[in-house]
C-alpha cells in the first residue's frame, strides 16, 4: 500500500497503517493529554476510523479508559497503548459524535521509513483554555475550539 502511513510503538510491538489523504494535524492541550504524553500537549492526525488498520495482534494493545470527561466533551475517551513499552499511539471517544475518529499521536507515525514524521503542521489546537502554557505560542489561524 504505497498510499498508506504506517506507525509504531517506541519497541515496535505494536503496529499500525492508515490511508494517506485527508487529515487535521491537531493540538490538544487538554489536561489528561498532558499526563498521558508527559508534555504539555498532544500532536494527533484526526483521521476517519475506516482507515486505520491496527497491524499487530489486539492482545499487543492496553486500552485505558479516561472516566469522564476527556476534553470537555463529556464523552470518554480511550487511550490506546502498547502494553510492553506504553507508548500511546492513538486515542478514539467512547461515545457521542466524534467515535468514528482516531486521533492518531504523530509522534508514532513513521513516514516513508522515516521516523518522526512531522512535515506536517498543525492547523487546530484545542483546550488550550485552563492548560494554557505560556511559552507555547499559539498557532497561526489555529482554531481555539476551547
Ligand atoms: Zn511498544
Ligand atoms: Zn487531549
Amino acid at each position: 500500500m504505497s498510499n498508506s502511513i504506517s506507525g509504531k510503538c517506541l519497541c515496535g510491538a505494536l503496529k499500525y497503517e492508515f490511508d494517506a489523504g485527508e487529515w487535521v494535524i491537531a493540538l490538544c492541550h487538554c489536561a489528561k493529554c498532558q499526563i498521558s504524553s508527559g508534555s504539555v500537549f498532544s500532536y494527533n492526525a484526526c483521521i476517519p476510523a475506516s482507515s486505520f488498520r491496527l497491524l499487530s495482534p489486539p492482545a499487543s494493545v492496553t486500552v485505558y479508559r479516561t472516566e469522564g470527561p476527556l476534553q470537555e466533551s463529556g464523552h470518554p475517551s480511550l487511550r490506546n497503548f502498547c502494553n510492553v513499552c506504553g507508548s500511546t499511539c492513538w486515542t478514539q471517544c467512547e461515545t457521542g459524535p466524534d467515535t468514528e475518529t482516531r486521533y492518531v499521536k504523530m509522534g508514532t507515525v513513521v513516514k516513508d521509513g522515516q521516523e518522526g514524521f512531522w512535515g506536517s503542521k498543525p492547523v487546530v489546537e484545542v483546550y488550550r483554555k485552563g492548560n494554557e502554557v505560556g511559552w507555547v505560542p499559539r498557532l497561526a489561524g489555529g482554531d481555539e475550539s476551547g
